[in-house]
């Protein structure tokens, strides 16, 4: 048996492969390296370099390896450039994911992970956001991921196949091995920023928005540790074995740090102070997104090992003055 991960060269995707191999599972990634790279790629996994929508090489995959396990995370990620280009998004994230199920479906594929998102939400509150929260995604990239929740929904019901979608909070952190991290050159996201800014990558950093409804006035997010995420797949995946149920549910750790908490966790993880500046607010950003992620826990047998800020801060630094030293042998 051996599992096919698509988006294996990406961020989570990369995690996701060494937490399956670490497991002693064999593991073959589906990847187009438009964003990922080959690098990322554990040795010891198999790398396709192609589309999740070219039916034929899937198919082949599937064949050629006894593939009983899909876990999706190719797609688009970037909520902004979404807003800018909604048809490729549906296209890259919904239409490709359609493809893929079908696939699946008639190559009998039995399980399929799909990686998910908290954007399914929309502004969510100071409160943690449970699984049945009303469904109002604010963004093309957020309904591009719930229509494809939707798309497995239905062919679970009409199919031989049964599914996890897991929606993913803000993921951050590297491998505490340091073998893989975020590595996406412009990334946006606020530890990778920080991290970055502290180790003079940025002049300096901002902090969008001081005047929210929060204790401090800043948003409030809850930051799950990569490592924690992949392990949250691998318990789908025994769980889809041993013949559980579909299921969607939140990966989150039930608590938010504000943007001026995490700031001062890279603040504590570097040693030294870095250019932090207040700015305006950046549009589309909701005051608060926290996981109720009693679900998982109880379904999964999820419990978290890195919940932590300070310690998801310390891996994702350790990682970026790995990535300092990557680039510079290599230019
Ligand atoms: N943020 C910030 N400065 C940055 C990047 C992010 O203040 O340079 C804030 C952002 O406004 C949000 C939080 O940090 O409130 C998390 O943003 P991120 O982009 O990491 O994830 P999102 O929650 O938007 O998916």
């Amino acid at each position: 048996m051996t599992v096919l991960v698509t988006g294996g060269a990406g961020y989570i995707g990369s995690h996701m492969v060494w937490e399956l191999l670490d497991a002693g599972e064999s593991v073959v990634v589906l990847d187009r390296l438009s964003t990922g790279f080959e690098w990322a790629v554990a040795p010891e996994a198999k790398l396709v370099v192609g589309d999740v929508a070219d039916r034929d090489l899937v198919g082949r995959i599937i064949r050629d390896n006894k593939v009983d396990a899909i876990i999706h995370f190719a797609g688009s990620i970037v909520v902004p450039e979404s807003v800018a280009d909604p048809l490729g998004y549906y296209e890259n994230n919904t239409c490709k994911t359609r493809t893929l199920i079908e696939t699946a479906v008639r190559e009998g594929v039995p399980h399929f992970i799909f990686s998910s998102t908290a954007a399914v939400y929309g502004g969510a509150g100071l409160e943690p956001v449970r699984e049945d929260a009303r469904l109002a995604p604010e963004s093309p990239y957020g309904l591009s991921k719930l229509m494809s929740e939707w798309m497995l929904r239905d062919a679970a019901l009409a199919h031989d196949i049964r599914y996890t979608a897991l929606r993913y909070f803000n993921v951050a952190g590297a491998d505490p091995k340091g073998r893989t991290g975020q590595s996406t050159p412009g990334a946006t996201h606020l530890i990778k920023v920080a991290c970055e800014t502290a180790l003079g990558k940025r002049p300096f950093m901002q902090v969008f928005g001081k005047d929210y409804p929060t204790p401090d006035g800043t948003c409030m997010r809850d930051y799950i540790h990569v490592s924690d995420l992949a392990a949250a797949h691998r318990l789908a995946l025994q769980r889809l074995r041993a013949g559980g149920e579909s299921l969607v549910a939140n990966c989150g750790y039930s608590h938010g740090y504000s943007v001026l908490e995490v700031i001062d966790s890279v603040r504590r993880a570097f040693g030294h102070d870095f250019d932090v500046r207040m700015g305006d607010r950046r549009p589309g950003d909701a005051a608060a997104v926290v996981a109720n992620s009693e679900l998982a826990r109880k379904e999964l047998g999820w419990t978290p090992q890195r919940d932590d800020l300070d310690l998801i801060v310390n891996d994702a630094l350790a990682w970026e003055r790995i990535l300092t030293t990557k680039n510079s042998v290599r230019t």
